[in-house]
């Protein structure tokens, strides 16, 4: 199932997805909260009705940097032995068709397109057999970058976490089990040229290692997002450029870079 959230006549609500053909898609709205048992309403909008808004707002988003082997090479980086992690703020989480602020502190901002993993329920310690049962569904991500304030600043938190760097969607796909989303192809197109094709099966360490490595250290809740890390390709961002990062089985997640007013 595709869940997206969003909002119609100030109200905001959870749907699901249905229909194949993108200028005909419905969103049966959801009674309740998808993380736990819910219940398809019937009521039936339009897609194109509604405003998608972020499909999760997560407590937090935990990132995995140089988790292609290819990605770290173009940025002349050591491949870590041990899955690495860094944080992006709540803050920074936007929706598809949502607009990325460039940031008045940097002149090289960067695209890296990312599956994302959004977590079920709340776990700590989570053995590598029981990943599969924590995780909700999968997005698209792009993990917008300030590659030039990355470079002089130890701590990732400005480079990385600065608002609207992490756009989330369209929606999240349910459906797909970890054995399928170890192996899904990922693209980024900028102005409809490509840049950026990957498989995530390239990843060196794998979704069950990430949230092993995370829930060792801290509690994971319902909505929280992961991001596994982005292939070759990465590259520069302008202001006025649509970037769209589409995941096989998922969809596309598309924003436009404009000033921060
Ligand atoms: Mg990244």
């Amino acid at each position: 199932m595709r869940i997206a959230r969003f909002s119609i006549d100030g109200n905001v609500a959870f749907g699901a997805v249905e229909g194949d053909q993108p200028d005909e898609l419905v969103l049966d709205i959801i009674k309740g909260i998808p993380f736990t048992d819910f219940e398809l309403s019937g009521t039936r909008v339009p897609l194109s009705k509604v405003r998608l808004l972020p499909p999760v707002l997560p407590n937090k988003v935990v990132a995995f940097g140089r988790n292609y082997a290819e990605h770290a090479r173009e940025l002349g980086s050591e491949v870590p032995d041990a899955p690495f992690a860094f944080f992006k703020p709540a803050t920074s989480v936007i929706g598809h068709g949502d607009p990325i602020q460039y940031p008045p502190f940097s002149q090289e901002l960067h695209h890296e397109a990312e599956l994302a993993v959004v977590i079920g329920r709340m776990c700590r310690e989570v053995p590598r057999e029981r990943v599969k049962d924590v995780i909700f569904g999968y997005t698209c991500a792009n993990d917008v970058t300030a590659r030039d304030v990355q470079r002089r600043e130890a701590q990732w938190a400005r480079a990385k976490g600065f608002d609207t760097s992490c756009p989330l969607g369209p929606w999240v796909e349910t459906d797909i089990d970890i054995t399928a989303a170890a192996d899904l192809t990922i693209q980024l197109t900028v102005n409809g040229e490509q840049r950026q094709l990957g498989r995530t099966s390239e990843m060196i360490h794998p979704i069950e290692d990430l949230i092993v490595n995370i829930s060792e250290a801290m509690t994971l809740l319902p909505g929280d997002v992961i991001l596994t890390g982005t292939p070759a390709g990465v590259g520069p961002l302008n202001v006025g450029d649509e970037v769209a990062v589409t995941i096989e089985g998922i969809g596309t997640l598309t924003n436009k870079v404009v000033k921060r007013d």
